[in-house]
């Protein structure tokens, strides 16, 4: 097979676009205020309206339904707007290409590139069971939890600039990233990542593999964002699809192969008969 020579990685750059606009976006409120009362644009992560459609974090939304036990349909109708989207495209798109937490994390990763530090692995799966508690621990307690204690809020709300216990969480999860765990807190520990996790297997678009060009270098394995065992399937040619619940479809892996033999695409087969289909482009 011929090793393609380097190229511009499409996917990243759109990544990085899309990260930083959306960053700009929900900083803009700061600036366009003082210029003008009626922005198009005015709110947070957790709830913002633009052009008048408001939109909810539906993980907040359900939240703050559990702690205070009433229903406001301007909330629901926003989160469940969202979590359309989500469902549509894949879960945990939301983690690499709009959290801002992720934005920042990521820069921890190629700190990690010049230094070799340990790299503690815990189970990845046991996110989607804190979102759980949190939703579980909010209605028994009477506060949205992970909305008090949230670094993503913390960063939205300029703390990282200021003292306080926001500043300190923000720096323990990046230091936690760059001496402990590569990508700790997103892998393992996030809820707001184990909640998009739990219905990260719908979507529409998924990671495919040309098993005709991959010769198993494993570089996709390497950058992947969410983990390196969720590529394993494709390269062992168990599966031509990427169906695990943590792809993020961030495109690493796409924009790293040196063969070109992944690409994101849209589902061909529902989700139940995906399985067939692989075994049989298998046997041929
Ligand atoms: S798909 Fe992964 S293992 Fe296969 S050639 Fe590309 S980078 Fe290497
Ligand atoms: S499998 Fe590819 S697209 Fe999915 S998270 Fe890993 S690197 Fe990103």
């Amino acid at each position: 097979m011929v090793k393609k020579p380097r190229r511009l990685k499409k996917l990243t750059l759109t990544r990085r676009i899309v990260q930083w606009s959306i960053l700009l976006l929900f900083l803009s409120p700061m600036v366009l205020v003082k210029v003008e009362s009626d922005n198009f644009f005015y709110g947070s992560l957790v709830s913002s309206s633009i052009f008048g459609i408001s939109l909810t974090d539906p993980f907040a939304a359900l939240q703050i339904l559990m702690a205070t036990r009433e229903i406001s349909f301007v909330y629901m109708g926003g989160a469940l707007i969202i979590f359309l989207f989500y469902l549509l495209i894949r879960g945990r798109v939301f983690c690499s290409w709009v959290c801002p937490m992720n934005t920042l994390l990521e820069l921890t990763d190629k700190l990690r590139r010049f230094i070799k530090l340990p790299n503690l692995e815990l189970n990845r799966h046991h996110k989607k069971y804190y979102a759980a508690a949190v939703i579980v621990l909010s209605f028994l307690i009477g506060i949205p939890l992970f909305e008090i204690f949230s670094p993503i809020g913390y960063i939205m709300k300029g703390l990282l600039f200021s003292a306080g216990i926001g500043m300190w969480l923000i720096v323990s999860i990046v230091l936690f990233e760059l001496l402990v765990s590569k990508r700790g807190w997103c892998r393992y520990l996030c809820p707001l990542g184990g909640f998009y996790q739990s219905i990260g297997k719908a979507g529409l678009f998924q990671v495919k593999f040309d098993h005709d060009v991959c010769v198993g270098c494993d570089k996709c394995r390497s950058v992947c964002f969410s983990h390196p065992e969720i590529l394993e399937p494709g390269i062992f040619r168990e599966s031509q699809y990427i169906k695990d619940d943590d792809c993020s479809l961030c495109g690493a892996c796409v924009d790293n192969c040196p063969f070109d033999a992944l690409e994101i695409t849209v589902r061909e087969t529902p989700i139940v008969t995906n399985q067939y289909y692989d075994k049989k482009s298998h046997q041929k």
